[in-house]
């Protein structure tokens, strides 16, 4: 069976939570697209020769989910080479048999405009930016909430008004905002929306 879930939104809306628990449930294969961006930012030269010869090894390094690594990653992400030298990965790896989870910022726009179910998650930029510091351990961070906040918003600003594939909910996306929510009730939402589908 083929059946791809594509999940965009911006930074710490909660994608990757929502696309762990659904690939759990259904028994799906995830992609955490960001980590392919993360990864040619972190390589440093050329992010186009790194994007062409991304492999598992440097998925695997251990510094990528740093803030750093993030704006690193917007960067080269706005690059169109850099986009297209990483589509027929993320293509394949969607139509692979068995199910797919996708996450990203343009899986339903860009990347599976066919995709079966396509989610937009978002929150407020002082919700996601309190969410992403408490993660990198609240008043013990490294960073504060304020300029965890400022950051959130750069990588928005870049992400959102990019020439090549930006942020924006595909037009056949469901929208959940997930500000007012649970974890559990988020994750609730994607799963009836996917059942529902399947069904
Ligand atoms: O999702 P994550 O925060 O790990 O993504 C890091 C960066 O990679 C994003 O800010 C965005 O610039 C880029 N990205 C992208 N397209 C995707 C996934 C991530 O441009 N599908």
């Amino acid at each position: 069976m083929k059946f791809t879930v594509a999940i965009d939104g911006p930074a710490a809306a909660g994608k990757g939570t929502i696309s762990r628990a659904v690939a759990q449930h259904f028994g799906f294969a995830h992609l955490d697209t960001g980590l392919l961006y993360r990864a040619v930012g972190a390589k440093g030269g050329d992010p186009v020769a790194a994007a062409r010869s991304l492999s598992p090894h440097d998925l695997a390094r251990d510094d990528l989910r740093s803030l750093e690594a993030g704006q690193a990653a917007s960067r080269v992400a706005a690059l169109p080479e850099v986009r297209a030298a990483l589509t027929a990965f993320q293509r394949d790896f969607a139509r692979r048999d068995g199910g797919a989870v996708l996450d990203g910022r343009d899986i339903g726009t860009v990347i599976c405009p066919d995709a079966e179910v396509k989610i937009y998650v978002t929150a407020s930029p002082e919700i996601r930016a309190r969410r992403r510091w408490l993660e990198l351990g609240g008043d013990a961070a490294p960073e504060s909430l304020a300029d965890v906040l400022a950051q959130v918003r750069d990588r928005d600003d870049r992400d959102m008004n990019r020439a090549d594939a930006p942020l924006k909910p595909a037009p056949d996306a469901v929208t959940l905002d997930t500000s007012e929510m649970s974890v559990e009730q988020a994750i609730a939402k994607a799963l009836a929306l996917i059942s529902a589908r399947l069904a």
